[in-house]
């Protein structure tokens, strides 16, 4: 992997769980003034999924080395399609809303995509999903996400998705605190910056 990539600074994967680090990717998601995108190319999209663990060292090097500049381009674009049906309907179950039928259909899409791209190995132990001819493919990442994505909201956890409590940042999280009542992403970020403004406000009052 090109040292550049290295130089940038870690994601913050303080949502727990890969697909609501991947929506916070798209920072300050809800601010006036426009939101801050961390998915700015192709190389931050490699980054991203390996910090995060779904692509592992040799399958990132492999991309960085293989991918062409057009098929990276539409990769992106893709990840940030599928990014953000997966915020409409996370935002929207956080809030108790329906998720829009649109983003359902675009989830429907890329879920079906990633299986389509998956071929069953027969093992010592027994068949596994294997990506087989697809580690090379740019799109790997992407079905990476949408494999992360569905398996989040297929599951349990969905019920545990919470926004952080700061307006200026509102980033999911999974709330794995014993009583679920955790109200930031990050303790350090939020928390700190919260519980500073109240006792601001208290010495105004
Ligand atoms: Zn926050």
């Amino acid at each position: 992997m090109p040292q550049a990539l290295e130089a940038r600074p870690p994601y913050d994967l303080c949502g727990g769980h890969p697909a609501l680090d991947f929506v916070n990717s798209l920072d300050n998601r809800f601010r006036e003034g426009g939101p801050r995108e961390l998915l700015a190319d192709y190389a931050d999209l490699l980054r991203f999924t390996r910090q995060t663990r779904l692509l592992d060292t040799g399958q990132a090097r492999r991309l960085a080395d293989a991918v062409n500049p057009r098929a990276a381009a539409r990769t992106l674009r893709s990840a940030h399609e599928l990014r953000e049906a997966l915020a409409a309907a996370l935002y929207g179950g956080v809030e108790g809303r329906p998720p829009p039928p649109a983003a359902v259909r675009t989830l429907e899409r890329y879920f079906r995509g990633m299986s389509a791209h998956q071929e069953l190995k027969w093992e010592r132990s027994g068949p596994a999903w294997d990506w087989g001819r697809a580690e090379t493919n740019a799109a790997l990442p992407v079905w990476m996400l949408s494999r992360a994505a569905s398996q989040l909201m297929l599951s349990e956890a969905m019920l545990f998705i919470r926004a952080c409590g700061a307006e200026s940042c509102r980033w999911l999280f999974l709330d794995t605190s014993k009583n679920h009542t955790r109200r930031w992403c990050n303790m350090q970020v939020c928390g700190n910056r919260m519980k500073a403004r109240r006792f601001q406000a208290r010495r105004e009052a």
